[in-house]
């Protein structure tokens, strides 16, 4: 499996496999993207509540170009839509894809996401954070970026 280009900048994600999902990630720190039915796997994977695993299917396709242009899907290049996901302490705007590809989520974007879900106390969140938060550390010092010695 290739690693896509970031929406963002256009650069190769490294794919990284996370409690059996595979996520591909910006090393730039610009984002994540999940798959069609990735993030609801890795919800479902974490044992995560039952107000997680709603929450993948309450994102609303919304029209508003004060959102600026749209980005295109790293998979078929179509422009996707922005959708509105219920967040803290306001709703967050993704990416998704209109033929059903996948979603993109700005860094930080996911956490704003889970922190409102009201399900913060739990240990499946706890583990996505502390995932999250390695990586964007490990994304903005450190030089150790594997796809880029060889090339
Ligand atoms: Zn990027
Ligand atoms: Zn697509």
């Amino acid at each position: 499996m290739t690693a896509m280009l970031c929406p963002v900048c256009q650069q190769h994600q490294v794919i990284v496999e996370f409690e059996g999902v595979e996520l591909d990630i910006c090393l730039d720190g610009h984002g994540t993207w999940f798959d069609d039915q990735e993030l609801h796997q890795l919800f479902e994977s974490l044992e995560a509540p039952a107000e997680l695993l709603a929450l993948t299917k309450r994102f609303e396709r919304v029209e508003d170009p004060s959102l600026g242009e749209k980005r295109r899907c790293p998979r078929c290049t179509t422009k996707m839509d922005h959708v509105r996901a219920p967040a803290e302490p306001e709703p967050v705007i993704l990416d998704r894809c209109p033929h059903g590809h996948g979603l993109w989520f700005d860094d930080g974007e996911l956490q704003q996401i889970l922190t409102a879900s009201g399900a913060e106390d739990s240990a499946a969140l706890e583990r996505i954070r502390q995932y999250l938060s390695a990586f964007e550390q490990g994304s903005s010092e450190e030089s150790s970026v594997p796809e880029e010695t060889q090339s």
